[in-house]
């Protein structure tokens, strides 16, 4: 591609025209100067759209189970009954750490779990039986409605795949829903690759929850993790699936770029690990792909030292922080105390404010976004803006408040 005819593409970009997902490619390759061009019009795009505050969740992470029926290639996460660490929190830890977090001022309670591990683990399904469950999904509800009338926090369910049914469900106790798309390509499915034991990353499974999300307007988040083996062209093809069901749905409320990273006890303990140039690169081309409206996260705690790189490709949001529990599917990377990440977040030129996990723009039109019974929560613990409360959060003394 010739430098006059990438700079004609970002113009473009930046006035409002869609990237042609050949053109995405191309621009996936360029360097030098070029490469300062691509962050450059992501960044401007971001800044048009959504000015200088960037966003963080205060959030506290309820890992409700970490028993899974799928063997993901990079995953730490996921645990078998009497392996160590196994477990299944009860509903009084549940509320136990949900209580301690609404102290120090968290509104978001994001349960991110295993998928059906009652499906090959007789454990799980005792354990839910006991509680008048066949699902975990039922078992997920409970904990989510509990947390709304015991604490008045705001769940963010993470379970995994969801029927239709199961969405409408939870909708009526989750502000907003996720599932991470991870990527588009059947081929990492394949015997070798990382979702080879992992019958729910099938990607038109994953798909087809999301549809159905947007069909029941659930603010939705989603993402892709990169690294794990895919090429550009289904990087990006995994973008634009989102975009596409942005464009008909309208209930994509954030898109993650995660990066995948390297652990010595994980299958892919050998695999190369993305470079900060790569995620860069991903982040800025997302932001082209999914326009300035969209909401673009990177995780503050996988890249600590890439902080103003990632500002300058066009994210506009750190995703969740917990001052209560540390990331369970990243347990050796540590959440950024929340004064270094607002203190670089605004060496860099940005503001940072705390949001709830379900954002303004679905927030201002909550009728058609959020269950009615969920709406007087919402609108206790968000500010005038639809971000959070000025004043709500407060950096607590982390020395006896980790898990
Ligand atoms: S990444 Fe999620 S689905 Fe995959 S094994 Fe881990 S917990 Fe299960």
């Amino acid at each position: 591609m010739t430098t006059r005819r990438l700079l004609r593409l970002l113009k473009e970009c930046l006035d409002g025209r869609a990237l042609a997902p050949g053109d995405a490619l191309l621009l996936s390759s360029v360097e030098g100067d070029e490469f300062t061009a691509l962050l450059g019009a992501a960044a401007e795009l971001r800044d048009r759209h959504k000015g200088r505050i960037v966003t963080f969740s205060p959030k506290v992470f309820i890992p409700l189970t970490n028993l899974c029926r799928d063997f993901c290639g990079y995953c730490t996460f996921r645990k078998a009954p009497g392996e160590e660490g196994a477990r299944t929190l009860s509903p009084d830890e549940v509320l136990e750490t949900v209580r301690r977090a609404g102290m120090m001022g968290c509104t978001e309670v994001l349960f991110s779990l295993g998928d059906k591990p009652e499906a090959i683990y007789p454990e799980m399904r005792e354990f839910l039986r006991q509680r008048g469950h066949r699902r975990t999904l039922e078992y997920l509800y409970e904990a989510c409605r509990a947390v709304l009338e015991e604490t008045g926090l705001l769940p963010h369910a993470n379970p995994g795949l969801m029927a239709r049914g199961d969405l409408e469900r939870l909708r009526q106790v989750n502000v907003s829903m996720g599932l991470m798309l991870e990527n588009v390509s059947e081929r990492l499915m394949e015997p070798g690759g990382p979702h080879a034991d992992a019958p729910d990353k099938k990607p038109s499974a994953r798909l087809r929850t999301l549809a159905e999300a947007g069909r029941l307007r659930i603010p939705f988040t989603t993402g892709i993790l990169i690294g794990i083996g895919e090429t550009w062209e289904e990087r990006i093809a995994s973008l634009y699936a989102i975009a596409e069901l942005q464009q008909r749905y309208g209930n994509i409320q954030e898109v993650i770029v995660q990066n995948f990273r390297v652990k010595p006890e994980i299958p892919m303990r050998d695999h190369p690990q993305p470079d900060y140039d790569q995620e860069a690169r991903t982040l800025a081309l997302a932001r082209l792909i999914l326009g300035g409206d969209m909401n673009i996260q990177a995780p503050p705690n996988l890249t600590p030292e890439c902080y103003d790189r990632y500002l300058n490709a066009g994210i506009n949001d750190w995703g969740g922080v917990s001052p209560v529990t540390r990331d369970f599917i990243n347990p050796e990377a540590p959440w950024p105390e929340l004064v270094e990440l607002a203190d670089r977040t605004a060496a860099a030129g940005f503001t940072l404010r705390p949001r709830l996990p379900i954002y303004p723009e679905y927030i201002s039109r909550a009728e058609r976004f959020i269950a009615p019974e969920l709406i007087p929560y919402v609108e206790r613990l968000c500010g005038e803006d639809g971000l959070g409360a000025v004043g709500g959060y407060h950096e607590p003394d982390r020395s006896d408040v980790r898990l």
